[in-house]
């Protein structure tokens, strides 16, 4: 039988912190448990926010921690191709349509139906799910638009894609101890979610769908902030044919008042706590490694 094989898929755009570190550690543990293999892919479509040196910044932390990946590492900006693929493999089956809605427009939608008494769902992230405006607009006329150079995102018709699930969609979840439970997914509570964005030919849903695939990712492990997303990962993985891996969601690493550390909010990184002359050890111990 072949191995299982596992990744670690940070985003270059800003340092790794203690979260990271966590997770990362934890990829290797449990690589090291199934006798596995640990792939790094560095997930950098945000080409506004990735940066060079965060990739080298990634590749040192992770060498500082002890941490070995095979090569060559996957950048998924080198692989635009693929997700244009996929993506056009769905439209072809009517599954996703072009939306030419800005931000604010969506936000004024919702707000009007709301006034009316009307939706008010939000995704599990907490945005109010897409009231569907462009959903139905004529194939024509979304070509035209298209073909003029208008600006537009690419959304699932959840709708459609629900009626292609046979029975039940699953997720398989294993635990640390190797035992695997099969959970219902529901992917209908992110409804019609954006595929493809405005500035790149993907969204992060599409690409960790087909890398993994197409790494031959058997065992994904990954924070519990991502868990609810696996539901639409099921279901683009159900629509495109690919293989689902099994998952495993850990606790998240929190600061002082709880809340999950991130690069936005300045958390303390590996570099600083290196560069205060804290050991790769010591990091470990206080992560439980
Ligand atoms: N790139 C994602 C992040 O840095 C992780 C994606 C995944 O593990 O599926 O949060």
């Amino acid at each position: 039988m072949s191995r299982p094989v596992l990744r670690f898929a940070p985003s270059p755009n800003g340092r790794l912190h203690l979260g990271h570190a966590f997770s990362a550690l934890t990829n290797a543990r449990i690589a090291a448990r199934l006798d596995g293999r640990l792939l790094l892919r560095i997930e950098d479509i945000d080409l506004g926010r990735s940066r060079p040196e965060f990739v080298q910044g990634i590749l040192d932390d992770l060498a500082w921690l002890g941490l070995r990946f095979e090569t060559p590492v996957r950048c998924q900006s080198e692989h635009f191709a693929d997700y244009v693929a996929a993506r056009a493999r769905l439209s072809a089956r009517g599954l996703i349509y072009p939306c030419f809605c800005s931000r604010g427009r969506i936000a004024a939608e919702v707000a009007e139906r709301r006034a009316r008494g009307e939706g008010g769902r939000c995704d599990p992230d907490g945005a109010p799910l897409y009231p569907g405006t462009c959903r139905a607009l004529p194939r024509g006329a979304t070509e035209a638009r298209i073909e003029a150079g208008e600006p537009h995102t690419w959304r699932l018709d959840m709708a459609a894609a629900c009626r292609d699930i046979p029975g039940t969609l699953v997720i398989r979840r294993f635990t640390l101890d190797g035992s695997e439970e099969r959970v219902r997914a529901d992917p209908a509570r992110w409804g019609d979610a954006v595929i493809a964005r405005r500035d790149v030919p993907t969204s992060y849903h599409l690409a960790v769908v087909c890398d993994d695939a197409l790494q031959g990712i058997t065992h994904v492990v990954r924070g519990q902030d991502l868990e609810a997303a696996t539901d639409l990962h099921v279901l683009l993985q159900h629509l495109l044919g690919l293989p689902s891996p099994a998952y495993h969601h850990h606790p998240l690493i929190r600061d002082e008042g709880g809340e999950k550390l991130a690069k936005s909010k300045g958390s303390q990184s590996l570099a600083d706590l290196h560069g205060q002359g804290v050991s790769a050890d010591t990091v470990l111990e206080t992560l439980g490694f």
